[in-house]
């Protein structure tokens, strides 16, 4: 379904990304591991469409992402054709990355209103029933300022799903909380992936990846260096 293939990217001097290929299939959960600066967020952010790539395709039900093509010739998509095929990709940031002028439930709403150009009592149902979803009706009138971490982090999960995305990116989404907040968070994305949703999460909670995670990838400077199911990733001397 979400076909990674070939991918490079530099930032500057710096080879990020040297040609990384991945698939996941419908309703499978991947979670990719590594050394801090391996690419991990660099992958997210370019299957989240926020940077392009250098080289390689990200295919996403067989279309590519980022690119139109007619009659054999190949553009990159102007701003708003870019809105429009994120919204099938819902990216979840370690640092939530709320508005803090708006309350919960407007951070929720904004991406309907404003890119699916939905009603504004329509966007306000569907937003009140992500927060119940994400275990967060009763605080839905509550700023950023007013909700802990945990809290925080749930809203930008409500606010993605919100969008009904193909596929959910997380990266590092419990690295930023306290301890004790982590494990709502991860009960979340836990009943998520147990509707089925289409996930690839950057992580280091391994006892997360081992019991969610339908394949784990490691990553080392740039690519993708083993692969396989979480058992078998986990359990090997
Ligand atoms: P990870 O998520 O595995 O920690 P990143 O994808 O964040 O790795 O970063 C990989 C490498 O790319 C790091 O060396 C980082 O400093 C570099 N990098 C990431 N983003 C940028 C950027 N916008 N400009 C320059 N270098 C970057
Ligand atoms: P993390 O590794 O936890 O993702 P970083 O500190 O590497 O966080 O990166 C934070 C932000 O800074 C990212 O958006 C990344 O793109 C950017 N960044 C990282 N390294 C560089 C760099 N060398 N030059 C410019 N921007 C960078």
């Amino acid at each position: 379904m979400l076909r990674v293939q070939d991918l490079h990217k530099r930032y500057g001097a710096t080879e990020v990304l040297k040609g990384v290929d991945f698939t996941v299939d419908r309703g499978e959960v991947k979670a990719l591991l590594g050394p801090s600066g391996s690419g991990k967020s660099t992958i997210l952010r370019l299957m989240a469409l926020l940077e392009a790539p250098d080289a390689g395709e990200i295919i996403l039900d067989g279309k590519r992402l980022g690119v139109s093509v007619s009659g054999g010739r190949v553009s990159h998509l102007r701003e708003r054709d870019l809105a429009r095929q994120r919204t099938d990709i819902g990216m979840v940031f370690q640092r939530f990355n709320l508005f803090n002028h708006l309350d919960a439930l407007h951070n929720v709403m904004l991406g309907l209103t404003q890119v699916r150009k939905v009603s504004r009592s329509e966007a306000r149902d569907r937003a009140h029933a992500m927060l119940t979803r994400v275990g967060l009706a009763q605080r839905a009138g509550h700023f950023p300022s007013e909700l802990s971490g945990g809290q925080q982090q749930r809203v930008a999960i409500a606010r993605a799903l919100v969008m009904d995305p193909k596929v959910m990116l997380f990266d590092e989404p419990t690295s930023a909380l306290d301890p004790e907040l982590v494990g709502e968070v991860l009960a979340v994305m836990e009943q998520l992936a147990g509707e089925g949703m289409t996930m690839v999460v950057v992580t280091h909670e391994v006892r997360f990846a081992r019991r969610v995670a339908d394949e784990v990838a490691l990553f080392d400077s740039g690519q993708i260096v083993e692969q396989a199911a979480p058992d078998e990733f986990f359990d090997r001397p």
